[in-house]
């Protein structure tokens, strides 16, 4: 390759000759070196809490930014690496200068045209034979790792001439000289210092890419693996890939030594070098994110107050790719090794894929050939995606060797210029919010469980223990009152009878006084034993007067025990008092305990219709990729709604039925339904589309019918706006109209006028879907379709034909099939002789012009409406002047169904009216 060629990528270089005056026009953003210092700086200061204390330049703008679906630009860093002269070298060029001279403080490399000429370049950094492999870790592959660590996905990737040292630089292992070690095993290394074993996982693959097949190095029977892409992300991943999850530096290791066996093996057979293929490296990380989603602490203690918010945990899922590519020399080159032309092509055809790519990319191309290898398939995000990537290139001294180290130094220089869009890879974890809910509301239970039952002993105890003391006081009450009785009732009597006998022997003495004083008159004596009485007398009042004092005494003493008693049993009244306190006290924190557990349920019941509903669309987008994009709604069962059902249902019945039993029973219905009249939007939304998966199993119409709804649902036609509220709810509601009692309800509450409204708004086919199967159900009751045509019924079905949708047309179809089946089975009643209503509001043109309709189901429905239609005499005038006749016949001709055949068959030859058109008409039958 003559140094000439070089003149078409001046990019980035120039001439040494007026290399000061352009040196100031190189585009040369952030320069690498200074995140690479802090980098090294800050490698201490990585927290095992995951939190990065300062993060890059410019991914700080990153984390901030990342909320902007757009990212924040982070160009590709190119580093151009020298390998020391080596052995052969030092002998064979001897005599000669590198071919190369670095400035590395300048970030320039010189590359010598001739004795007196070079052209300089710069890169982002220059790394010259003496740097160290930390060094280069550091400054080509550090910031990677941490944008890794911080969310964001992220590419090293080593470029130059087989020999050059691009496996010395990625790969080495580094085994006997810990200084030795390669970028892979260092990156591993800050990487597990950072992730958190609890809450965090690494985990591997790895893989060789040789002539555009892709083998397992860690399982080397599986030898083709294929690259999906995902086609609303365009993310690539190669799910047939083993993943290793890394616990420890040393099984990453041992796992990068098997590795490398396997690859020798494979090479072996294939009869190749490892120098011709690609080595790839991939490490996911997911992190759980902490501080800002700690919605729950799952660990213990006390649980009834941990749950704050219900948002649910952030997980980060970031890729780091490690590129050892194959020898970038011309295959030409390597002719000798005895390949044949194809196999040269194919061996570098990923490599000059990425060459043109890179090309593309640089100048800003509006299209840039990714898919025509394998390597830029799965380097899609690495150059010109969402990644931060770093590219070393590898050159050698050799002057012998200048055109190819040359044309390195050029893909350097373009790479340099490619953009990528930095963005943050961070999902919501509802699966494992709604598990850790899970557990928390159980233990919540438990909890509340125990309380209760403790705080009803607590209350029985409380309880027993007043009544005991209330019965104690009174008996102690009773017993000194009755003591008390019996010594004052002693005393008394004991006074009584003193009384008694005092005054007998005064009874006594006065009867033998006056006996005296009649026998001897003397009155001197008289006064004596007068005055000797008064004495007796007063004295006995003496001692009475002391007996009424002692009695006094005891009455007092009496009353005080009395009082006594009487306070102790208020003490005892105020302590039952203070028990019943506590009793409330405790109520209240039960009611509290209650409250909290409602609005906890309340929260989990919105998230497990979110997380239904997220796992709906997985499944969703699932089952279109198993189909390769066409999905078409089962069909072939004309009979109700079945087809109108959830797909999922149909699907995968047992789990998904399960899960939504499951809601059921855990949220309730009225939970659910209270639900549809949220204030935030999506939380209606979710509760719409899980009635509607409810309403969708028989066993649960009822429930929802009367739990209230259908009505809900119809006042949700009614009042939302929202386009998916009207499509899902009436699709619930036609899945509620198959039967007759909730098909008089629908009509009661409006149902038709509702449901015409919602047609007339709707633009989404498949809400005209839902609202001309809910019709086409009410069609089919014969007791309603006086009302429903009154109630502009039959024109709403023929409004929605103009959309010509077929999933729309045949509900309206249906409809009308199920309308004129009704009629005519009134007609053979005798109950109705007038003509068709159908025919009446207009609908024959429509039918006629589809009696024939492509779509075999829209057929079938039409080829039996008009059958019905013709059963009657009164409409055969009509159709016959519109054109019906002569569908009839074709049916009786050409029908594929033979039930329909024979119907028509039969209609036509009992019709006399038909019977004479068709003889004008010269048809034979
Ligand atoms: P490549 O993978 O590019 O083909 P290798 O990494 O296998 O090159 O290196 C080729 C040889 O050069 C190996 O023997 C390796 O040890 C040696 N080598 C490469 N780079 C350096 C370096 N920077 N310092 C010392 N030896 C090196
Ligand atoms: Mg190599």
């Amino acid at each position: 390759m003559a140094a000439a060629g070089y003149g078409n990528y001046r990019n980035g270089s120039h001439s040494s000759r007026n290399s000061l005056n352009s040196t100031n026009k190189v585009d040369r953003p952030l320069s690498f070196n200074s995140n690479a210092k802090n980098s090294s700086l800050k490698s201490k200061s990585l927290n095992s809490s995951g939190l990065r204390k300062s993060a890059p330049a410019s991914l700080g703008a990153a984390t901030e930014a990342a909320k902007d679906d757009a990212g924040v630009p982070g160009r590709v860093r190119v580093a151009v690496r020298l390998r020391p002269r080596n052995a052969e070298e030092m002998v064979a060029d001897a005599d000669f200068a590198d071919c190369v001279e670095l400035q590395p403080e300048l970030k320039r490399l010189k590359l010598r045209k001739n004795n007196w000429d070079s052209d300089t370049y710069e890169f982002d950094e220059v790394l010259t034979e003496f740097a160290s492999q930390k060094r280069v870790y550091e400054v080509v592959s550090k910031p990677v790792v941490e944008s890794v660590l911080d969310g964001y996905n992220g590419t090293v990737m080593a470029y130059g001439q087989t020999g050059t040292g691009k496996t010395y630089t990625l790969g080495r292992l580094g085994e006997e000289d810990t200084a030795a070690r390669g970028i892979m095993v260092r990156a591993m290394e800050d990487i597990l210092a950072d992730v958190s074993q609890e809450t965090d996982s690494v985990s591997v693959s790895y893989l060789q890419l040789y002539m555009e097949t892709i083998q397992d190095l860690l399982d080397p029977t599986n030898d083709n693996i294929s690259i999906v892409e995902d086609p609303k992300t365009g993310d690539v991943s190669l799910p047939g890939a083993s993943l290793i999850e890394i616990r420890d530096q040393r099984s990453f290791v041992e796992l990068l030594r098997s590795g490398e066996v396997h690859r020798f093996a494979a090479n072996t057979k294939l009869n190749t070098k490892s120098s011709r293929s690609h080595a790839i490296l991939m490490v996911h990380v997911k992190r759980s994110v902490k501080g800002r989603d700690s919605a729950l602490s799952s660990n213990n203690g006390d649980n009834s107050h941990k749950v704050k918010s219900l948002k649910p945990p952030v997980v980060r899922k970031a890729k780091l790719v490690v590129v050892d590519l194959a020898g970038s020399e011309r295959i030409d080159k390597s002719g000798s090794e005895g390949h044949t032309l194809e196999e040269a092509k194919s061996i570098n055809l990923s490599l000059s894929a990425l060459g043109k790519c890179i090309n593309a990319l640089a100048e800003n191309s509006p299209h840039v050939p990714v898919r025509d290898s394998k390597l830029t398939r799965l380097l899609q995000d690495s150059f010109g995606g969402s990644a931060r990537t770093s590219l070393v290139i590898t050159i050698g001294p050799s002057p012998r060797h200048r055109g190819e180290t040359a044309s390195t130094i050029m893909f350097g220089q373009r790479a340099m210029k490619v953009q990528n869009m930095l963005k943050l890879k961070e999902e919501f974890d509802y699966k494992s919010l709604a598990r850790v809910l899970d557990i928390q509301l159980d233990k919540l239970i438990a909890e509340h469980e125990r309380q209760q039952k403790a705080f009803e002993e607590e209350i029985e105890r409380i309880a027993r223990e007043a009544q005991n003391q209330i019965s104690e006081v009174e008996r102690n009450y009773e017993d000194a009152l009755e003591k008390e009785r019996v010594k004052y009732q002693k005393a008394c009597m004991d006074s009584i009878k003193k009384l008694e006998e005092k005054w007998m022997l005064n009874k006594q003495k006065h009867v033998s006084d006056d006996n005296k004083v009649g026998l001897k008159d003397d009155s001197s004596d008289v006064t004596s034993k007068e005055e000797g009485s008064r004495v007796a007398a007063m004295e006995e009042v003496a001692e009475l007067k002391k007996l009424l004092q002692k009695e006094a005494h005891l009455r007092k003493a009496a009353k005080e025990e009395v009082d006594n008693l009487k306070s102790q049993l208020a003490q005892s009244k105020k302590l039952e008092a203070t028990g019943n306190s506590e009793v409330l006290k405790l109520l209240k924190m039960l009611e509290d305990e209650a409250c909290q557990k409602e609005k906890l349920e309340g929260e989990i019941a919105i998230l497990q219709s979110q997380l239904l509903q997220v796992s709906f669309e997985a499944d969703e987008t699932r089952r279109r990729l198993d189909k390769g994009g066409s999905e078409k709604i089962l069909g072939g069962r004309d009979s109700q709604m079945s087809q109108l059902q959830h797909p999922q249902l149909n699907d995968t019945a047992n789990g998904e039925k399960a899960s939504i039993a499951k809601l059921f029973e855990q949220v309730g219905l009225h939970k659910i339904l209270s639900l549809l009249e949220a204030e935030d939007a999506d939380v209606r939304i979710h509760a719409v589309k899980v009635v509607a998966n409810l309403a969708a199993e028989e066993t649960n119409q009822e429930k929802i019918v009367e739990a209230g709804g259908l009505t809900s649902l119809l006042t949700l036609l009614r009042s939302s706006e929202d386009e998916t509220v009207h499509r899902v709810a009436a699709g619930a509601i036609a899945n509620l109209a198959m039967n007759e009692t909730n098909q008089e309800l629908i009509m009661a509450q409006g149902g038709i006028r509702l449901l015409s409204m919602t047609a007339a708004n709707a633009e989404d086919p498949q809400t005209l879907r839902m609202v001309a199967g809910a019709i086409a159900n009410l069609c089919g009751n014969d007791k309603l379709q006086m009302k429903l045509r009154g109630e502009g019924g039959i024109k709403a079905l023929l409004g929605m034909v103009k959309y010509r949708h077929p999933d729309v047309l045949a509900q309206v179809a249906r409809g009308i099939a199920n309308f004129a089946k009704c009629e005519s089975r009134a007609s053979t009643q005798g109950s109705k002789n007038q003509k068709s209503l159908l025919i009446e509001d207009g609908a024959l043109p429509w039918i006629v012009q589809n009696a024939n309709n492509e779509t075999s189901q829209i057929r079938r429905h039409i080829e039996l409406a008009l059958c019905h239609l013709a059963q009657h005499e009164v409409n055969a005038k009509d159709m016959i002047s519109g054109g019906a006749l002569l569908e009839l016949v074709r049916i009786s001709r050409d029908c594929s169904r033979e039930d329909i055949k024979t119907l028509a068959n039969r209609t036509l030859t009992s019709s006399s009216t038909f019977q004479a058109e068709l003889r004008r008409l010269r048809i034979d039958y």
